[in-house]
């Protein structure tokens, strides 16, 4: 059996084939600057890589050549589009409606359609390439896979906001979480790695990229996380705030004569650490501008470590104690000043690192930094996210 698996962005469309026998990709690839000029999409195949640049005015050509690509004679990996058996879907806002991965159906598509409220970023990019993808393949099924739906299993104590109840039932605002697909994939990663069975396991996942959350998951569920009822919540990211007092941000838009969107925009655009280094967004310049004696760019780095540790040890007490903690995705899996800074002072719950084995190169595979005398694991896990999508669709199927 073969998936497809899209994740569409505003402008972007990365793709995976996966063989679900051997689980083992075939070719992936990436549409960027779709609808705006200087459109290429870059197919990865049998060893190869081409990059094709062709006008791509919206998702449905975006779609047509990673088809092309995918079948034909010279990079292609399949005979004819009929090879594909299904369809899986990166949805990022599932609000209350959507507690599980889901089959495209019209319904769904219009309730999709209504989400789009919530997430006026993410929704729309997905409902284009399940557009697309259909107008393709009307006959493959599609599914849609939530990063909300590993963090459905919150407790209503923890995934609720202290804001009046009837709004909460009016408007569902509560938190919700993100990068469901990663904590799930890298937390039964941990748990096959450690030979354990899922219950008998507090596990803090972190899942430190551009955007970044943390997550308790506790016998193999999540059971709270820090992004919340948008992605903008919890520890400070490349460009987004954070957690911030709300009346910080009324302060500064009454200052900058910022309206309230043109605030949401400010605190998830222009903040977080390029707000404060005033540099990049990007974990690796920040990381060089600190070594050259930057403080802007060290402020946002300790900021980062600092908030992140916070989440730990708020997570571990949440959870009664902690096994293990998990770093994953771009940063995680990358830069070791940050793993470092995060486990430091951390006796009091009997976990240390191995500073030297933390210092080694990301080879691609899972590495164990704990330290000698740890009492918690700490493990570096590569994510997976399109794996898990491919896997919850032929679940669904
Ligand atoms: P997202 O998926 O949220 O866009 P990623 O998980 O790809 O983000 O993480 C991007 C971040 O990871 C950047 O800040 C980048 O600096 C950092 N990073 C550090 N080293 C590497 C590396 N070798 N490869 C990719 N990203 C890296």
């Amino acid at each position: 059996m073969k998936v497809l698996v899209i994740n569409s962005g505003s402008s972007s469309l990365k793709y995976q084939l996966i063989d679900m026998e051997t689980e083992g990709v075939i070719a992936k690839g990436n549409c960027e600057r779709i609808g705006i000029d200087g459109s290429k999409l870059t197919h990865k195949a049998k060893g190869m890589e081409v990059v094709v640049e062709k006008p791509m005015p919206d998702h449905n050509v975006a779609v047509a050549l990673v088809l092309e690509a995918l079948t034909n004679a010279e990079t292609g990996v399949i005979s004819s589009m009929d090879e594909i058996d299904a369809v899986g879907h990166r949805a990022v806002a599932s609000g209350e409606t959507f507690k599980k991965p889901t089959l495209v159906s019209d319904e769904v598509m219009e309730k999709m359609t209504e989400l789009c409220d919530l997430a006026p970023l993410h929704n729309p990019a997905a409902i284009v390439g399940v557009k697309a993808c259909l107008a393709a393949m009307p006959k493959t099924p599609m599914a849609l896979v939530f990063d909300t739906s590993f963090h459905f299993t919150m407790p209503e104590y923890a995934y609720m906001y202290a804001i009046r109840y009837e709004d909460y039932e009016k408007y569902k605002i509560r938190r919700y979480g993100f990068h469901g697909t990663s904590h799930k994939f890298v937390s039964q990663e941990a748990v096959k790695y450690l030979g354990k069975k899922p219950e008998e396991l507090k596990i803090v996942t972190c899942h430190l990229g551009n955007g970044s959350s943390i997550t308790a998951v506790d016998g193999g569920k999540s059971v709270d996380t820090s992004m919340g009822l948008t992605p903008l919540a919890g520890v400070p990211m490349g460009t987004r705030s954070g957690d911030i007092d709300p009346a910080a941000a009324e302060y500064l838009a009454k200052k900058e004569n910022m309206d309230i969107s043109q605030a949401m925009t400010y605190l998830n655009k222009k903040c977080g650490m390029a707000g404060v280094s005033g540099i990049s967004s990007d974990f690796r310049d920040l990381t060089a501008a600190a070594d050259k004696g930057n403080h802007r760019a060290q402020l946002a780095l300790d900021m980062f470590a600092y908030s992140c540790k916070k989440y730990v040890g708020a997570y571990a007490a949440a959870m009664n104690g902690v096994d293990c903690i998990v770093f994953t995705a771009g940063v995680g899996e990358n830069t070791p000043c940050v793993r470092e800074a995060i486990c430091e002072n951390m006796e009091y719950i009997g976990l240390s690192i191995d500073k030297e084995k933390n210092q080694e190169k990301n080879n691609g595979s899972i590495r164990d930094i704990t330290g000698k005398d740890s009492k918690v694991k700490v493990l570096i896990i590569p994510t997976n996210e399109e794996l898990v999508i491919a896997r919850e669709t032929v679940e669904l199927l």
